[in-house]
């Protein structure tokens, strides 16, 4: 059980925003707490529900398609062919932020708040708020 593999869900819901204090919340399904003012928000998405539980896996050890069964993730999968288990994690959103002096598109992993982001172009330093 040392080795286990991860493989990413290719289904995320779409990220939300606090309706107290909107900024980000944390992504997820179900309870979310805000990381921002500590609301505690339900979050449902049964499009993304529905793909999430009839997602179909390819098994990393020997390819036979598994079906999650499930919404949640990450959930640990053990494949029926060959008893090999694996980690079905969360799909991690990123979103494209344009540096505001030379324009490149950067690709960043979105966290709630505010953080400081150098641009790998230019070299400017600028804030982002989620
Ligand atoms: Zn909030
Ligand atoms: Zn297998
Ligand atoms: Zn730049």
């Amino acid at each position: 059980m040392s080795d286990i593999s991860y493989v990413e869900s290719k289904h995320a819901p779409p990220l939300a925003e606090c309706p107290n204090c909107n900024h980000m919340l944390p992504q997820g399904l179900g309870e979310v707490t805000c990381e921002i003012c500590s609301a505690v928000c339900r979050i449902t998405h049964q499009p993304t529900t529905d793909s999430l539980i009839s997602e179909s896996i390819p098994c990393p050890s020997c390819n036979t398609v598994l079906v999650a069964g499930t919404a949640e993730r990450p959930v640990n999968m053990t494949c029926s062919a060959c008893s090999s288990s694996f980690m079905l994690t969360q799909k991690i959103i990123k979103v494209e932020i344009e540096c505001p002096s030379c324009e490149r598109q950067l690709r960043i992993r979105p966290r709630p708040g505010t953080r400081e982001l150098d641009c790998p172009a230019c070299e400017t330093s600028f804030n982002v708020t989620f």
